[in-house]
């Protein structure tokens, strides 16, 4: 059966052959085509400050696909693709990385096992994921809370008001 995904993409290294990061997702992009997921949409780039131990600057995105596979067959097909491009696995967490593919939101709702949890534990918090999420399918709801990616996104940039003012 057809699933639906929401994969938000993110690099903040250069590539030896791809190049910046902006060039690493749209090469992604290409990868995930080949490994026979169809494309339907990808939100505009967006640049991103880095969390946690690297200083680098981030180019963030996510797309839309369609696939015959269930959300473990995805994972192990974009674990491949983040090898494809250079990524080794057990490299410290949130460290500079050439690629980063999470899957985000499933049609199905949610999944749990031991190492894939959909939708992404952390997505409703960050911005440079809701930003793009939200622009490409903003009536698609979080299985958990309800909420429309538009509504989310709308919390967040909310929430983020009120913590500056505070500080203020
Ligand atoms: P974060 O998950 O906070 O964005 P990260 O992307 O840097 O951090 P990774 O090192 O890329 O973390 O992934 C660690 C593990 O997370 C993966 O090996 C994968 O098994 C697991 N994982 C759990 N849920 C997901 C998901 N929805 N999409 C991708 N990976 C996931
Ligand atoms: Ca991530
Ligand atoms: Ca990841």
């Amino acid at each position: 059966m057809r699933q639906r995904y929401l994969i938000a993409l993110g690099s903040n290294q250069r590539h030896h052959r791809h190049g910046p990061p902006e060039r690493v997702l749209a090469a992604a992009l290409d990868a995930l085509a080949q490994a026979g997921m169809k494309v339907e949409a990808a939100a505009p780039l967006i640049r991103s400050a880095p969390i946690g131990p690297s200083l680098r600057r981030y180019a963030n995105g996510a797309v839309l696909v369609t696939s015959e596979l269930m959300p473990d067959e995805l994972l192990a097909v974009v674990k491949d693709i983040e090898r494809q491009f250079g990524r080794r696995p057990g490299g410290q967490r949130w460290a500079s990385r050439v690629l980063d593919l999470d899957i985000a939101l499933w049609s199905g709702g949610a999944w749990s096992s031991p190492d894939l949890t959909v939708p992404h534990a952390a997505f409703r918090n960050r911005d440079f994921v809701l930003g793009p999420a939200a622009a490409l399918a903003p009536r698609w709801r979080d299985p958990l809370t309800g909420l429309s990616l538009r509504q989310l996104k709308a919390r967040l940039t909310r929430r983020a008001r009120i913590r500056k003012r505070a500080v203020r």
